[in-house]
């Protein structure tokens, strides 16, 4: 049975029904409504709800009592996120006419994968669809930190306008909701055949936040995501192997640490302020010395625990070897891992990747300074894409490769 629910959840979810096709996957904040045409659309999506949450919902749902909601919100938890079930009747250990109800008012859907390329290493490329007109790309690269990588997206686009990043230049941009940064996990665990969830011989052991968008300005939908792929009766990517990347939005850091305890990367990309500022736009609001200080204060930071700082190498602009020692003078006093990422062009891009012996050059500065592998030579040739940017193939290929290679730099 269904409690009764407030009238302006059906108005807002009739309009967006008219705006979405059958099959289309409707964000957390537009469910928990009781009618609508769509077999599946209108029901209570679960997906990137907390337990609580959860227990909430279908104890009101289903009229339980608060006792009753926790026990069935950790069974259904389990099934969820362990089992990667998407269907409630095979809930077994549910009574049968409970599962009809949930059935009925509640829904366990993935966002659309609406493109999928397979490279023959074994890098997957995804698009996935969240509502009509926004779309993110994952990427999932095997033999990464333990098992495999998965590069996410936390928003759509991006509002930061870096110079060298194609996504920065996408109009559209809005921010994911929990719901959507978890189902890229799940729709790639059900690509990857990876349920029930953990285990020895698992294929995707590490998250990283480097996929489309700033993922501090969308923190709290972040920290709920880091919240459900982190727990152990799920999903169960530990913390320590989730590494969120951000562009330096310097008052968040510290909260990001303190939420989501996860691991720490900076794009960095120029070793002095009017450089940065031209790159990095958001450096004329927190500057380098801002940023480093903000990096030195980061929650539980150590020898174990290092913030990675990535440096786009860009031919002619931040490449030479003063600027690498300059680089290893600013990191001194920071636990820190520096991961040289070669420019990926992309059409009417105002850059051009620096020359392999510059780049070696400049590397070979920083793991003089005790800097292990700083950059690393790609394995596979054929592979598919890079995170957040959609591009030509030959593109595409060369760009995943690089991809690859920072990843296992980072998560190495
Ligand atoms: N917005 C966040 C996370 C996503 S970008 C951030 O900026 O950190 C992930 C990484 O890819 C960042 O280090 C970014 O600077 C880098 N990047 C963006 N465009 C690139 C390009 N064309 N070539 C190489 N690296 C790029
Ligand atoms: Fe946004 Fe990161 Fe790209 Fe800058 S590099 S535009 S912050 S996604």
């Amino acid at each position: 049975m269904t409690g009764g629910r407030p009238a302006t959840n059906k108005v807002r979810l009739r309009r967006f029904i008219a705006a979405t096709a059958p099959g289309d996957y409707i964000p957390a904040e537009m469910t928990n409504v009781e009618h609508n045409n769509n077999p599946t659309a209108g029901r209570g999506a679960l997906l990137g709800m907390s337990r609580a949450e959860i227990a909430a919902s279908i104890g009101a749902a289903l009229r339980l009592d608060a006792k009753r909601a926790r026990m069935r919100a950790n069974q259904l938890w389990r099934w969820i996120y362990h089992y990667g079930v998407t269907d409630f009747a095979k809930m077994t250990d549910i009574a049968k006419e409970m599962r009809a109800d949930l059935e009925r008012l509640f829904s366990v859907k993935r966002p659309r994968v609406v493109e999928r390329q397979v490279s023959v290493d074994g890098t997957r490329k995804y698009l996935v669809s969240l509502s009509p007109g926004a779309e993110v790309e994952c990427v999932f690269i095997p033999d990464v930190g333990r098992a495999g990588a998965l590069c996410v997206s936390s928003q759509v686009g991006c509002t930061l306008n870096c110079t060298f990043c194609h996504t920065g230049t996408q109009k559209l941009v809005r921010n994911l909701t929990a719901a959507e940064i978890v189902g890229q996990v799940m729709a790639v665990k059900d690509d990857l055949e990876e349920w029930p969830s953990g285990g020895d011989d698992r294929k995707l052991s590490n998250i990283v936040f480097m996929g489309m968008g700033e993922p501090l300005y969308n923190l709290d939908n972040v920290a709920r995501a880091i919240e459900t792929i982190s727990d152990g009766d799920g999903i169960s990517i530990s913390r320590r192997r989730i590494t969120v990347s951000t562009s330096g939005v310097a008052p968040d850091i510290r909260r990001l640490g303190e939420i989501t305890n996860s691991m720490l990367a900076i794009s960095l990309h120029a070793t002095n302020d009017p450089l940065r500022d031209e790159l990095v736009p958001i450096n004329k609001k927190y500057p380098i010395t801002e940023l480093l200080a903000a990096c030195k204060a980061y929650p539980g930071l150590g020898n174990t625990r290092r913030i990675t700082f990535e440096y786009v190498m860009l031919k002619g602009v931040n490449d030479t070897d003063a600027e690498a020692r300059e680089l290893v003078r600013l990191l001194k006093d920071i636990p820190a891992k520096i991961n040289l990422i070669p420019f990926n062009p992309w059409p009417g891009a105002p850059y051009e990747c620096s020359a392999w012996d510059r780049i070696e050059s400049f590397a070979e500065i920083v793991n003089r300074a005790g800097y292990a592998s700083p950059i690393r030579t790609p394995r596979g040739r054929d592979i598919s894409a890079a995170c957040g940017q959609l591009k030509s193939d030959s593109v595409k290929e060369r760009a995943s490769a690089r991809l690859k290679a920072r990843l296992e730099a980072t998560q190495g």
